[in-house]
């Protein structure tokens, strides 16, 4: 029986493994981490469970949903959803509302706000290449100002004017000042909108819960998913794939024979250590596409209540903080102790940048002193801490990028049996579901012994290369945030 190498433990490989599992099918996944879950897992400490980020469990596809369902049942709940944007000493409603919006910034920006917007439907930006130029011609130069450009600018750490309008054109297509007005007042299914943003479902002991379960079903399977073993070669005879080399965390190194390949693994990595060695224009390319990382500086503070939200964009230029994450408010089990309240305090980075190379103390002296700047609890409330570095958590789109994946797309898709998914394998800005999709494309495409989806499409234009996808337009909101 022919036999499927999977790299990565995230949700991406996870799902690929377990639909390929449930049709008894031999896989065996390799993952690096000694943790499942990839950016999706949850941290434990001292008994307070810590999601890197907030995970939302969100999508329009069936199939994505109903995996989720029928790995947690019960333990997938609806989260009622609070978030708000904090500028300023104000805070503004998130997704936007524009008379919260326009009248929380005071008679005067309004002014300017709704004047700017005139002028560039007078003086539009005539080409929309860069993240600035397609937000103003939306919304304005005043808006843009205010709401995208200096939290966009926190978590891409280059200027807006440097970022490919291609990532806000996917979060917020169809979008402008006008029609976030109109759906606001007169949009006939903004009932249904409104459900979709007011609410989302998530595991009780956090997103990590999902895929510990589904590691779980694919071993109850017969199958096995091996973490502490990192892959670190792929060899490649003609085009097809013969075998991967393992290295273990104990030090034991293993080739490992198969028939189909699927890599979650970033693909910056995967172009590296394809064997033999691929050629210096790809090897240039991967060098020039970027990520961006997080830190989660995450406080246990001595404090039942501190705000209602899920979490905070921090979109004020005072601070370095990014957002925030209230963990009691996802789920109540993320807090063993009910008297006290555990946030995720986010800082956006790139790695072996002054943040990222920044001591646990420091980090922590930092966060504990922006928390009390923006007023949201005293420093000396907070009666502990845990430091989670993430790198890669986002990949950049900019100006020159699509070029470089060109080459690199051309290159890897001459391998026949080596398919791409996820995040990072695809170099691509999804969201879980998004990853989902394209581990389940890949794991059908190998029962049918026939490439029928093409995982490269998922998410390249709101729309699924399938016959029956719906677009996704409730997912998108006015304010593109990861
Ligand atoms: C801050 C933040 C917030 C987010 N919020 C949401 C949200 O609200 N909703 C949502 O749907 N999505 C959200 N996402 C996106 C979501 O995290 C990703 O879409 C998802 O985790 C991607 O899954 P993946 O399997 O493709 O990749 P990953 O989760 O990165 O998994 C890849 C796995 O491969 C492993 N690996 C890498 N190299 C090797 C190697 N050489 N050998 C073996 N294993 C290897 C890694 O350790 C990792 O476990 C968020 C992401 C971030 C960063």
């Amino acid at each position: 029986m022919k036999k499927t190498i999977i790299v990565g433990a995230g949700p991406a490989g996870l799902s690929a493994g377990y639909q390929l599992s449930k049709n008894r099918n031999i896989v065996e996944i390799f993952e690096g981490d000694s943790q499942v879950g990839g950016i999706s897992k949850t941290v434990e400490y001292k008994g307070y469970y810590f999601d890197l980020g907030g995970h939302r469990f969100f999508t329009k596809m069936e199939d994505v949903n109903s995996l989720w369902n029928e790995i947690l049942g019960q333990d997938f709940r609806k989260t009622p959803r609070l978030s708000r944007i904090y500028y300023r000493n104000k805070y503004f409603n998130y997704p936007i509302t524009p008379a919260n919006a326009l009248f929380g910034v005071g008679m005067l920006q309004t002014l300017l706000i709704i004047s700017s917007y005139i002028w560039i439907k007078i003086f539009p930006y005539k080409n929309e290449d860069t993240f600035e130029e397609w937000v103003s011609n939306r919304f304005g130069k005043k808006l843009y100002s205010i709401f995208f450009k200096t939290y966009t600018e926190k978590v891409w750490g280059i200027p807006c004017s440097t970022i490919l309008a291609e990532w806000s054109a996917q979060r917020i297509k169809g979008l402008s000042l006008v029609s976030t007005i109109k759906n606001a007042f007169f949009k006939k299914n903004r009932s249904k909108i409104k459900t979709l943003i007011d609410q989302f479902d998530y595991p009780t002991y956090g997103p990590g819960m999902m895929y510990t379960a589904m590691k779980e079903k694919i071993e109850e399977l017969g199958n096995k998913v091996h973490v502490n073993s990192r892959v670190t070669a792929v060899n490649v005879e003609g085009d097809v794939v013969k075998s991967i080399e393992v290295s273990r965390q104990s030090g034991e190194k293993s080739v490992v024979h198969g028939d189909d390949f699927i890599s979650s693994m970033p693909l910056t990595e995967l172009v590296k250590i394809i064997n033999p060695c691929s050629s210096k224009e790809v090897l240039d390319a991967v060098n020039k596409l970027s990520y961006r990382s997080i830190i989660t500086v995450d406080i246990i503070v001595n404090q039942k209540q501190l705000f209602p939200d899920n979490w905070i964009y921090i979109h004020s230029p005072e601070v370095k903080l990014g957002r925030i994450q209230n963990f009691k408010n996802w789920s109540r089990h993320m807090v063993p102790d009910q008297e006290k309240t555990s946030l995720g305090l986010e800082y956006f980075c790139t790695e072996n940048d002054e943040l990222w190379n920044m001591s646990d103390q420091e980090l922590f002296k930092l966060a504990s002193s922006e928390i009390e700047r923006i007023r949201i609890c005293k420093s000396s409330d907070i009666i502990d801490y845990c430091i989670v570095k993430v790198p890669k958590a986002y990949p950049v789109y900019d100006l020159n990028y699509k070029q470089h994946m060109d080459i690199i797309e051309k290159h890897v898709r001459k391998i026949k049996n080596l398919q791409l998914v996820g995040r990072y394998g695809l170099f691509k800005y999804n969201n879980m579901d998004h990853s989902i999709a394209t581990g389940l494309y890949a794991a059908k495409n190998i029962e049918a012994g026939a490439y029928i989806y093409d995982t490269w499409s998922v998410n390249t234009d709101e729309e699924y290369h399938e016959e029956h996808a719906e677009p996704l337009t409730e997912n998108k909101e006015a304010v593109p945030v990861p």
